[in-house]
């Protein structure tokens, strides 16, 4: 869902994106700011005043939200936990946050940091709101709805429901206490879920109560909530059980290679639709050049395939991902998964002694999870 994205720019190396989804929670806050709350507030106004401040107070509203998510970014960096970036989408802010942290330490201060500024930028707004309070009507009108929703904000961020920020700071506490981070994760999500049913639960309710679109909201975040709570503990075990296994145990060792000189038209003929394979490392007298995947192929128009040769397609090696015969299976998921690549070679002494996938380690898991072990 949140794959795509507008980018919108770069801070602290971390990429910034506006899901497509965004847009529809932008136009609807807008929309309610400028047709209802500014309307009831402030009867005298004109039309196009309440439209201005309605989208300027929106805007301001979603800068407050990425400024909560760069706190968690720059907390998690600090630790030295790399970010790749950060999504608005339409509930909010997420932070695409490479690796777990290390110590409950780490992520209680990391969880803490987005509902603390959350607080700030709030108290700030309202700070702007009293010293304006008897001047422009305009600038003090905007500034105490943004106090009173980054209040709001902090507030319901630290309701425990994992993965809430309150339920991480659950989680880091439950796992300080435990030394486990995996039973943690299990008790903070399952609250997590028990918090999302709550929401669905009080949206019907409200739904019922005539105030079906603030009902229908919540449900909607409480649905999300449930969603993710049994996501990220699916994700965390999944992890727990790659780990302490071995590239070795599951990589697919006979690999055809293919010559350089190679056109890609033989190529795709002779070798990927007879083999199966879907991606080849080229090599020349024993030696490793390249890596030349379905995917490198794809990028070539179909009238070049008998002129273009494998050694002009290829991925060249200094430029590839590869993995170590005896590195860690959940390293290699979080490398999956984190640069969205399907495969990656498996290199020992500079030569190439295996391919894995995705595909090696879905049935690893798969065997091991039906035999129970
Ligand atoms: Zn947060």
């Amino acid at each position: 869902m949140l794959r795509g994205g507008l980018p919108i720019g770069k801070i602290f190396g971390i990429s910034l994106r506006l899901n497509y989804s965004w847009f529809i929670v932008f136009i609807l806050v807008t929309w309610a700011l400028s047709a209802s709350y500014f309307p009831l507030q402030y009867p005298d106004w004109s039309l196009s005043t309440r439209i201005a401040a309605g989208i300027i107070t929106s805007l301001l509203f979603f800068g407050s939200v990425l400024g909560h998510e760069l706190m968690h970014s720059i907390i998690a960096q600090r630790n030295g936990i790399p970010v790749r970036s950060i999504t608005l989408f339409i509930f909010g802010g997420v932070s695409e946050i490479i690796d777990e942290p290390k110590q409950p330490g780490v992520e209680l201060r990391m969880a803490l940091a987005g509902p603390l500024t959350s607080f700030v930028i709030g108290g700030i707004f309202w700070l702007i709101w009293f010293w304006l309070r008897n001047t422009t009507e305009f600038v003090t009108a905007i500034a105490f709805w943004l106090g009173w929703i980054n209040v709001f904000l902090a507030g319901f961020n630290l309701v425990p429901g994992f993965p809430l920020d309150g339920g991480r700071v659950l989680r880091s506490i439950l796992w300080w206490r435990s030394r486990n981070l995996r039973s943690a994760t299990r008790t903070a999500s399952n609250i997590g879920r028990g918090v999302g049913y709550l929401f669905i639960f009080g949206g019907i309710w409200l739904v019922f109560q005539g105030n079906w679109f603030n009902g229908l909201w919540l449900a909607f975040i409480g649905w999300f909530l449930e969603n993710a709570a049994v996501g990220s503990y699916r994700q965390l075990a999944l992890k727990d059980m790659l780990e302490g296994h071995k590239v070795s145990e599951v990589m697919t060792r006979e690999c055809l290679t293919v010559k350089p000189d190679l056109n890609i038209e033989k190529l795709v003929n002779d070798h990927i639709l007879a083999s199966g394979q879907r991606c080849f490392p080229v090599a020349t007298d024993g030696r490793v050049l390249g890596l030349v995947t379905i995917h490198n192929i794809k990028a070539i128009p179909r009238d070049q395939w008998q002129t273009k040769t494998v050694k002009e397609a290829m991925t060249p090696f200094e430029n590839l991902k590869w993995v170590k015969p005896d590195q860690d299976l959940a390293s290699v998921l979080g490398m999956l998964t984190g640069d969205d690549i399907n495969q990656v070679p498996v290199v020992e002494d500079a030569n190439i002694v295996g391919m894995i996938d995705r595909d090696n380690l879905l049935s690893f898991v798969s065997v091991r999870g039906e035999l129970g072990i």
